[in-house]
């Protein structure tokens, strides 16, 4: 193992330039959700050219490329999404240029673009691992694969289509977002649910002919925001949940009207210990206690899809019940640093993988405050030591032949 460190290690010092090409190469292609086309073919035309066994686009847009093994090995799954957020005002969003970092406020050298954070620069390197290891013979036991996925930012079609349609699994899998440097094991379920108040209309200038439907929501929102949302646990992984009305709707939308239905919306980030059954419960408690308070407080929780499939969408990678995680903290500690373990803050499609019982590591360049952001960039040193880490990975996952 030290030998192949020491290897790859100069390998990439003495490819940098090339290498920190091949990822401004990849900002310059823009790739919103949904225009993923000539990102997913520039990845797949480079597979195929650094001799991946097999390398193709899916009818989503999807990468896939595969270098196979020998044999007797654990194959192992790179993931990381080749779509982006819109740029909004960012200045040059696709130009890939090398700054000072201290214009971002970072430190270093760093490659700033659309995407260069969340998260071509982990796509980048997963995709130069693989080169790097058939460039220097380094022959693996099972199959490495790496998955470049569209529409991640909007759902997560394209990792869905990669599994369901094409079968691409592995016995560990990988996700590339941000975790600056660190290893993430997962990270909190996300839940959207809504409810709808109802009142009775009547023209604005007679109020009391009617029943305010939105007066009666404010009532519920408050009760959210001051009783439910503090009173949910505490995991010791997770943390709280997080929870907030973020949306509002009233119809007939007239200004001279008394609204005769109110429609709120909640955003969840939850544990397992805080179900979407829970705060289905939690939200018809609410409603149990307005109504018996006042006669004339009516609301419907609307409900969410989760309750049938799923209780909690999030997903956590024990390392008490998962030995791998282990054997990878060993492999970043060897070619790089020993990682923190922590959990991401925000979604991502590991989840599809976990709930399959797959163990989902997570490992990549970037920090996640910059993500989505007009500052978007990763430092040009950590996307190169991503490549020698994800190499590093991969001998130890897959078994060196
Ligand atoms: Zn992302």
């Amino acid at each position: 193992m030290t030998d192949i460190v020491a290897q790859i290690d100069q390998w990439v010092e003495g490819n940098r330039e090339e290498y920190i090409k091949f990822l401004q190469d990849l900002i310059s292609i823009p790739s919103p959700s949904g225009e993923e086309g000539d990102a997913a073919s520039f990845l797949a035309d480079k597979m195929n050219e650094f001799n991946y066994t097999t390398a193709r686009v899916d009818a989503l847009n999807d990468a896939m490329g595969t270098i196979k093994g020998t044999g007797g090995g654990r194959s192992f799954l790179l993931n990381g999404h080749i779509d982006h957020v819109p740029v909004g005002e960012m200045i040059d969003p696709y130009s890939g240029k090398i700054m000072d970092g201290e214009e971002l406020g970072d430190h270093g050298e760093v490659i700033y673009g659309r995407a260069a954070c969340d998260m071509k620069g982990a796509v980048a390197a997963m995709v130069l691992a693989g080169r790097a290891m058939n460039e220097l013979g380094i022959r693996l036991k099972g199959d490495y694969m790496v998955a470049g996925v569209a529409f991640e930012e909007v759902g997560g079609a394209g990792t869905k289509s990669t599994i369901i349609d094409s079968q691409f699994l592995a016995d560990v899998v990988l996700i590339g977002e941000a975790t600056d440097m660190q290893l993430s094991l997962g990270h909190r379920g996300s839940m959207k649910f809504g409810v709808t108040v109802h009142g009775r209309a009547c023209h604005a200038s007679a109020p009391e002919r009617g029943i305010n439907a939105l007066y009666k929501a404010m009532k519920m929102i408050t009760k959210i925001k001051d009783e439910l949302a503090p009173s949910t646990p505490v995991h010791p992984i997770y943390g709280k949940p997080s929870m907030a009305v973020t949306q509002i709707t009233v119809s007939p939308e007239a200004y001279n009207v008394v609204p005769e239905e109110c429609k709120f919306w909640i955003d969840c980030r939850n544990h397992p210990g805080f179900t979407a059954n829970d705060l289905f419960q939690g939200l018809n408690d609410i409603i149990d206690e307005l109504k018996a308070d006042d006669p004339e407080f009516d609301a419907t929780v609307i409900p969410t899809p989760l309750i049938e499939e799923r209780s909690f969408s999030g997903f956590y990678t024990d390392p008490d019940e998962n030995p791998v995680v282990g054997e990878v903290v060993e492999a970043i500690t060897e070619s790089y640093k020993e990682p923190r373990k922590g959990i991401w803050t925000f979604a991502t499609d590991g989840r599809f993988y976990s709930h399959l019982g797959i163990p989902v590591i997570g490992f990549g360049p970037g920090e996640e405050e910059y993500a989505h952001t007009q500052r978007d960039h990763i430092r040009v040193q950590d996307y190169l030591d991503t490549i020698k880490v994800y190499v590093g990975l991969a001998c130890k996952i897959c078994g060196v032949a």
